[in-house]
């Protein structure tokens, strides 16, 4: 098998594998108790919780909660901030490109009464500073914008995000502040990623993006900033998520992030490497193809292509049929046929953001995988279009723009 889907998850490393089966299966007390083994389980939890810390560059291990997942930690911080605020204002901007975990959430805050303000984006599904700044209203309460999106692997200028809105913080008073929650669970381990250089407020990561396991997040919140309790119980997480800790997979996730943290560099540049040759021979072996996000400022590991006149089921379909795993656009809104949010929020048509691959590298990922992809493609790519009446059509008319009535 050739598992060319690292953005909708990776497979666990080895030692995150062994220290997790250690944490289930002999240091297995719960922390919450007084003798020594749940001292020993307690420890793991502190142990994750700085390396989480360090790993996004925050002040203090407090700063970090351990949630189920990225998707949770995504709903409590909106969640919460939005209840949190609403009494000075109402106002969310965020942008069209955001994971379903924050558009969805977003959508059922603004059932509540909520001004969520969704920003364009452009071509490259990249939004401006300019443009978040030119958004901010006296009823701002928050900026939820991600890091780099998980379809077509595009980076948002979140430094630049980040400085406007500590600009504009400092005029409004610490009562009156714009949060900035930035989704960042492709970002970290793929490229650096400093709350305090970006001034992020709110930024949730997920174990499972980066060769953890499934069913483990955290939440990082800035110091000061007050969160409702998720979940009413036993006190855990600083009284904030009750439930005794999943201890085997806090422990995972922060040797995880640290592992992940630590071979960034070298991985990132090995990706660009495969990333380009990957881009380049595609783009040469098949006619009528073309890179979807933003050509430089991109995850080092991924890569997204439009292939006109043919379905992207069938793709994936024939792909799988020759032991290659790959995606047609988040893993989360797959098992529908609508078009990718994303690649229509870039101003793709229906017809070309249904024929688009999204292929994303893992660290062990080599040039050997790219290439059985490589020789099996072009006839998959053929074969479809021979049975679509869209290139039919084409043949006739010679034309993509007259086709799609341009
Ligand atoms: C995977 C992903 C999520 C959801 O994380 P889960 O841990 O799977 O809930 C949210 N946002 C982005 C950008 C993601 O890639």
């Amino acid at each position: 098998m050739i598992y060319l889907d690292n953005a909708a998850t990776t497979r666990i490393r080895p030692e995150v594998l062994k220290i997790m089966t250690e944490y289930l299966a002999e240091n297995y007390a719960n922390p919450s108790s007084i003798y020594a083994p749940a001292r020993v389980a307690k420890m793991a939890i502190d142990t994750a919780r700085e390396q989480v810390q360090k790993a996004i560059g925050a002040d203090k291990p407090a700063e970090i909660f351990f949630t189920g997942s990225g998707s949770e930690s995504i709903n409590w911080a909106l969640k919460s901030i939005a209840s949190q605020n609403a009494s000075r204002g109402k106002h969310i901007i965020t942008t069209a490109v955001e994971h379903p975990a924050v558009l969805v959430t977003l959508d059922h805050l603004s059932k509540e009464g909520f001004d969520v303000e969704i920003l364009p984006v452009d071509e490259y599904a990249q939004i401006t500073a300019e443009q978040v700044k030119n958004a901010i209203r006296p009823d701002t309460i928050m900026v939820a914008v991600m890091f780099a999106n998980n379809e077509v692997g595009t980076i948002m200028p979140i430094a630049e995000i980040g400085a406007h809105l500590k600009e504009i913080n400092e005029s409004r008073g610490k009562d009156n502040k714009v949060y900035f929650f930035c989704d960042a669970i492709q970002a970290v381990g793929r490229i650096p990623v400093d709350v305090n250089a970006c001034n992020i407020d709110l930024m949730p990561i997920s174990a499972h993006k980066m060769y953890g396991p499934k069913g483990v997040g955290a939440l990082y919140v800035r110091r000061g900033i007050k969160m409702m309790p998720l979940i009413h119980g036993g006190g855990q997480e600083r009284g904030r998520r009750g439930g005794t800790e999943n201890v085997a997979g806090i422990a995972a996730m922060g040797l995880a992030v640290e592992l992940a943290i630590a071979e960034m560099d070298d991985v990132a540049k090995s990706h660009r490497e495969l990333q380009k040759y990957l881009i380049e021979s595609t783009l040469k072996a098949i006619p009528h193809s073309r890179l979807n996000g933003h050509p430089e400022n991109r995850l080092p590991n991924s890569v997204n292509i439009t292939f006109e006149f043919i379905e992207g089921e069938g793709m994936l379909l024939l792909l799988d049929s020759k032991g290659i795993c790959a995606s047609s656009g988040s893993a989360c809104t797959s098992g529908s046929l609508d078009p990718s949010h994303v690649l229509m929020a870039m101003g793709m048509p229906h017809e070309l953001a249904h024929g688009s691959l999204r292929l994303t590298f893992s660290k062990d990922t080599t040039k050997a995988d790219l290439d059985t992809f490589l020789e099996t493609f072009p006839t998959i790519v053929e074969r479809l279009r021979q049975i679509s009446p869209l290139w039919e059509e084409f043949q006739r008319v010679g034309n993509i723009d007259a086709l799609l009535g341009k």
